[in-house]
């Protein structure tokens, strides 16, 4: 089998970090895969402004 991470080829029966070669291999590909996630484009759900609905709601008449 083929290690996704540093593409070695590794014996299945002797690793402890399935698909991965390693649990370093495997640290590595998670490490990845949250920095993508993190670098993603945000700020499209703050669209709206809270504080014009917030004035709106706190329209009381005492
Ligand atoms: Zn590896």
């Amino acid at each position: 089998m083929r290690c996704p991470t540093c593409h070695v080829e590794f014996a299945v029966e002797t690793s402890r970090s399935m698909p991965f070669c390693s649990p370093r291999c495997k640290q590595i590909d998670l490490k990845r895969w949250l920095g993508e996630e993190i670098s993603l484009p945000y700020g499209e759900a703050s669209d709206e402004d809270p504080r014009s609905r917030d004035s709106a709601d706190s329209d009381h008449d005492d």
